[in-house]
């Protein structure tokens, strides 16, 4: 099994395939450990080459889930469905409330909600066949809805985290680099407008990278130049991987924190920063926001313990960055053997180191 980011890992309890026929569902639920609570993820739509990718997609989204929600000290385990999306047209209510049926066979065992590719729409029609499912529309006041104000929130507190750190201020003038400029790199992009940072964008639909620079007056780029881009804080708001042989030498900034998850393109890949003197802040405990707010959708919690807990990402940062100076490591293995550690408990690092 690949696994792109994280040093240490475990196979999933179970892969649950899924097929029917008249929906043209297909697709995969993987729940990696229930050992914390439900194994809670997202569900993917997204056009993969064969089966096996998807569910390849799923295992190593599902097990970077279940890291996340025990650094956020959430009961949660970690799962994550991911289904193929159907060739030409289909009728997408009939697609979700398929998926829907599967996420009600496993009696709670899986959570599911949003991710790319999926709306609140499809977690309603989910919601017609399974009560195990969140990111609804909620009543005002209750946690529900879009989590991506969330995570925003929590990426912006832990870039303000890594500033006092590495530089001692604030975010007043500090150059902040955004790639991706969707739910969460929008959302943050506001905050730290707000906060008096410095912007330079990108993102590959060039009209929402114009919109977003005369909004907050930010120096526009095209998405090949943005990670290399002289700055303070590098901040990866689009896809995965975006850490590789070919940019993890160019990099400008002293810190790299963003929203998008398994940023790094291997483990070597954070090594390789941290040896470069790039502080870099683990992309599952700075994007806790979002699934924060799932679980206590969920587990029917206020807003404000939501957004008590959302506030506290920066001082989970500060931990964890603390713990691996104290150990001599770099943020991302540090962060994995925590992980692994919460999760599994201490035997399982001494087994992984032996
Ligand atoms: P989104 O689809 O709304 O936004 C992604 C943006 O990135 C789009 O505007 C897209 O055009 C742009 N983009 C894609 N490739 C690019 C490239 N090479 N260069 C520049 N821009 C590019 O998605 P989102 O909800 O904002 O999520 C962004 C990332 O954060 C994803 O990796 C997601 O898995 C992760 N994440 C999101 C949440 C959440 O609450 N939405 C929570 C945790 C993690």
């Amino acid at each position: 099994m690949r696994r792109p980011n994280l040093t240490l890992g475990s196979p999933p309890e179970a892969v649950r395939v899924l097929h029917d026929e008249e929906s043209g569902l297909d697709g995969v639920i993987v729940l990696h450990s229930t050992r914390l609570g439900p194994a809670a993820g997202g569900c993917r739509l997204w056009r993969y080459q064969t089966s096996q990718a998807a569910t390849l997609d799923a295992v190593r989204l599902a097990e970077g889930m279940s890291y996340k929600n025990a650094m956020a000290d959430l009961p949660l385990g970690g799962g994550k469905a991911v289904i193929i999306e159907p060739e030409g047209q289909y009728d997408r209510s009939k697609l979700f409330a398929a998926f829907g049926r599967e996420v009600e066979k496993l009696k709670g065992s899986y959570v599911t909600a949003e991710d790319v590719g999926t709306r609140v729409s499809d977690m309603s029609v989910v919601r017609s066949q399974s009560s195990h499912v969140a990111g609804l529309d909620s009543e005002a006041g209750n946690p529900g809805g879009d989590p991506s104000p969330w995570t925003a929130l929590g990426v912006f507190l832990s870039i303000q985290t890594a500033v006092r750190r590495k530089y001692n201020t604030d975010l007043r003038g500090i150059r902040v680099a955004v790639q991706g400029l969707g739910n969460v790199g929008g959302h943050l992009c506001a905050l730290l407008h707000e906060a008096g940072a410095r912007l330079v964008v990108a993102d590959v639909r060039s009209g929402v990278a114009i919109a977003t620079g005369s909004r907050f007056g930010a120096k526009v780029v095209n998405p090949e130049s943005i990670l290399r881009e002289d700055c303070d804080v590098l901040a990866p708001c689009a896809l995965g991987a975006v850490f590789d042989e070919s940019v993890v030498e160019k990099v400008k900034a002293k810190i790299v924190c963003g929203g998008a998850n398994n940023v790094l393109g291997s483990s070597e890949m954070g090594d390789r920063l941290a040896q470069r003197g790039v502080l870099y802040c683990p992309d599952y405990v700075v994007n806790s926001g979002g699934i924060i707010n799932v679980c206590g959708e969920y587990l029917g919690w206020t807003q404000d313990e939501v957004e008590k807990r959302v506030r506290a990402t920066g001082h989970r940062l500060e931990m964890v960055l603390d713990h691996a100076q104290a150990k001599n490591m770099a943020p991302h293995s540090a962060t994995d053997a925590l992980a692994v550690e919460r999760i599994f408990g201490r035997e399982a690092i001494n087994s992984q180191a032996a």
